[in-house]
């Protein structure tokens, strides 16, 4: 029935059991029952406004990269990814406003960038997201975050879209508060113009300080708790000498504590097990309360 109802909003995938592991980077996770993927700002509006007034509860996927889903999987999840559009406005001389859609990725979003000679987002290269997914955890490194570039963000919810601009938006250290129902639908992004050799160079250094320190090609969320103020959730971790410890294929990574890697057939189960196991030992040899940064879809940790 309700499948039956959203199949007959126009420019919207409908989709039945999708498998979610294979879309996230964890590499974990059961399937979605529905999967819905709207094709334009039409179709996400009608979406929204037919699941919300039902009170039908949804979760949206950005890129998938800050996820831990339970291995039953989830009701509905709706895609943004068809969402992915860039523009650019022909005013400005060296600032520019680029408006693109939450479904972009931010690595493609900063490929685009680079081809037409401008800057700003160089210091989030690497980091796994769409710009939706960016933006919801003001994704960002200890030099800069997500927040610094936007320049109005604009929500979808039951009503309709509108655009915020930035001094009404609450970003906080990996958050932002979404105002009632609403999701991030696009955003504009302020770049400024610079010769794409010297933005080539920056993205460069970003990226190989990143494999430096990061665990790479081993599934992750990446830093699966949030930093507490003035320490490194990473440090914290290390000297409680939980680096290594493994339930069946989680593991937290000998590279980087603050990192659960899927060592091979990770179960949600396992790595929420690792989550409760850190969190008691932080507390206990430190006072310290970590607080997970990975969003959790379909169960308690
Ligand atoms: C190897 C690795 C390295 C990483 N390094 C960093 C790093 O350096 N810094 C950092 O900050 N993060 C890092 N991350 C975490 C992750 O990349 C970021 O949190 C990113 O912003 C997640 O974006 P996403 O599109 O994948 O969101 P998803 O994982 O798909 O979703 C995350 C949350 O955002 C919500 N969301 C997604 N899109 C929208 C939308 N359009 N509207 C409303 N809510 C939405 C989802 O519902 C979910 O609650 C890393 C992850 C990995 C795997």
């Amino acid at each position: 029935m309700l499948s039956e109802d959203l199949k007959k909003i126009r420019d919207l995938q409908v989709r039945e059991d999708v498998p979610l592991l294979p879309l996230t980077s964890f590499r974990i996770g059961g399937p979605a029952h529905l999967f819905l993927v709207p094709g334009s700002l039409k179709a996400l509006e009608q979406t929204i406004s037919y699941l919300s007034n039902r009170y039908i509860p949804y979760k949206v996927l950005g890129r998938g990269s800050n996820l831990l889903i339970s291995d039953k999987g989830v009701k509905i999840v709706m895609s943004l990814a068809a969402l992915n559009s860039i523009h650019s406005s022909p005013r400005g001389h060296f600032l520019k406003t680029v408006s693109v859609g939450a479904g972009c990725r931010l690595d493609s979003f900063v490929s685009w960038s680079i081809r037409n000679g401008l800057s700003g987002l160089e210091n989030l290269s690497g980091i796994p997201a769409s710009i939706g997914g960016a933006i919801a955890m003001n994704a960002g490194t200890n030099k800069f975050s997500m927040s610094e570039a936007i320049e109005a963000v604009q929500f979808t919810g039951p009503d309709g879209s509108c655009w915020l601009r930035r001094d009404r938006l609450q970003f906080d250290y990996r958050s932002l508060r979404l105002p009632d129902r609403a999701i991030i639908s696009a955003a504009r992004i302020q770049l400024c113009k610079a010769d794409p050799d010297r933005i080539r160079r920056r993205v460069k250094r970003v990226m190989l300080k990143r494999r430096a320190t990061q665990p790479a090609g081993e599934p992750s969320a990446g830093c699966i708790f949030r930093n507490p103020p003035g320490d490194s959730a990473g440090r914290l971790i290390d000297r409680c000498g939980l680096k290594g410890l493994r339930i069946g294929d989680a593991e937290i990574s000998k590279r980087h504590a603050n990192f659960i890697v899927n060592c091979g057939k990770a179960s949600a189960l396992q790595v929420v097990d690792l989550l409760k196991i850190i969190r008691e030992r932080v507390q206990k040899e430190t006072g310290i309360k970590l607080v997970p940064e990975v969003s959790v879809w379909g169960m308690e940790t």
